[in-house]
C-alpha cells in the first residue's frame, strides 16, 4: 500500500502542474475568425489609449460614465455583466479604482485582465500616466493583450502602437522646450492631486489645493494659506479641473485677481470630449497650452 503513495502524489502533482499550465492560457484564447474583441475599460485612461491601439479593429467600452469622478464610482450590475463578457478588462489600479477589485470578481473564464499601473515606473502619486514614458507602457500592454486576442491583426497594433509612441516621444519632446524658460514654476492647482508626475518631470513645484480625491472638502484655513501663498509669490493664474466645480477656483480668483486655466486629468471627461473621442495627447497638449499661458513661458 505504502509503495503506492508516492504515486498517488506523483498523479495529484502533475494535475497541479497541468491546471496551472492551462488556467492562465484561458486568457489568452483568441477571439472567434471574425469578431472583434470586446475591450472593456474602467475609466478615460485606458479607454482612450485602448481606441487609440485598437482603431476599429475591436469594440472598446468604458464603465465610468463620461463626466463621473472616477475615484467613487460605483459599478452597476450592467458594469459586472460587460465585464463578465469582456475579453478584455483594463483598469489603471486599485488606488485609482478601489471600486475595480468588485468588478474584477466578476471577470469571466476568457477576459484578460490588464492592471495599466503594474506596467508604469513606481510612483507616490497614483496618476501614473501623468508622464508619458508610463503612457508608452500602458499603452504596449493593450497592445499585447489585443494581440493575443487577435493575432491576426498583430501588425495593425503594433503600427498602432508604434504610431501613439512617437507622439508621446513628441508630447515628451514639446513639453521639456515648451516649460523650459518661463516667468513662474510655481502650479497652483485648485483640485485634486493629479499632477505630481508631470510637474516633477519637468522641474515645475506643485501646490494643490484639494487632496487625492475629487470631492474633498477644504477648510478655510487651507482658503486663507492659498491666498496668500498667490499674493506673496505674485502668482498669475492658478489651474483648475474642468470636471469640478468652479466655485472654490473662482472664489480664489475674485480675491486675487489670477486667471483661471483648466488643467485635464484625463481620468475625468466631460460630456463633450468623451463624445468627440477626444484622445489622450490631445488633452495633454491643452495642458502643455494651459501651463505655458499660466506660468509665462517663452516660446
Ligand atoms: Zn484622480
Amino acid at each position: 500500500m505504502k509503495k503506492h503513495i508516492p504515486a498517488v502524489l506523483f498523479l495529484l502533482l502533475a494535475a497541479g502542474v497541468w491546471w496551472l499550465s492551462l488556467a492562465p492560457r484561458r486568457h489568452q484564447v483568441p477571439v472567434t475568425q471574425g469578431e472583434k474583441p470586446r475591450v472593456v475599460a474602467s475609466g478615460y485612461v485606458p479607454y482612450t489609449l485602448a481606441r487609440q491601439i485598437a482603431g476599429d479593429r475591436a469594440d472598446v467600452a468604458m464603465l465610468l460614465p463620461a463626466n463621473a469622478e472616477p475615484h467613487s464610482f460605483e459599478p452597476t450590475p450592467g458594469a459586472l455583466v460587460n465585464v463578465k463578457n469582456a475579453d478584455i478588462f483594463v483598469y489603471v489600479s486599485d488606488r485609482i479604482e478601489p471600486w475595480a477589485k468588485d468588478v474584477l470578481s466578476a471577470a469571466g473564464k476568457n477576459t484578460a485582465v490588464v492592471q495599466a499601473a503594474q506596467y508604469a515606473a513606481a510612483s507616490d502619486d497614483p496618476h501614473v500616466w501623468m508622464d508619458f514614458q508610463n503612457a508608452k507602457k500602458i499603452a504596449r500592454a493593450i497592445a499585447f493583450a489585443l494581440e493575443q486576442k487577435d493575432p491576426n491583426h498583430k501588425t495593425a497594433y503594433e503600427q498602432n502602437l508604434q504610431a501613439f509612441e512617437q507622439e508621446m516621444d513628441a508630447l515628451d519632446q514639446s513639453f521639456q522646450t515648451g516649460l523650459a524658460s518661463c516667468q513662474s514654476r510655481e502650479v497652483v492647482h485648485v483640485g485634486h492631486l493629479a499632477f505630481r508626475n508631470l510637474t516633477d518631470r519637468y522641474g515645475l513645484s506643485l501646490s494643490a489645493l484639494a487632496g487625492s480625491s475629487h470631492d474633498g472638502e477644504n477648510s478655510v484655513r487651507q482658503l486663507a494659506e492659498l491666498i496668500k501663498f498667490i499674493k506673496k509669490n505674485h502668482i498669475r493664474a492658478i489651474f483648475t479641473e474642468e470636471t469640478l466645480s468652479p466655485r472654490l477656483s473662482a472664489a480664489v480668483a475674485a480675491e486675487t485677481g489670477v486667471e483661471v486655466l483648466p488643467l485635464y486629468t484625463v481620468e475625468h471627461v466631460s460630456k463633450k470630449d468623451f463624445d468627440q473621442g477626444v484622445t489622450y495627447g490631445e488633452l495633454m497638449r491643452r495642458n502643455l497650452e494651459s501651463l505655458r499661458r499660466g506660468l509665462s513661458c517663452q516660446a
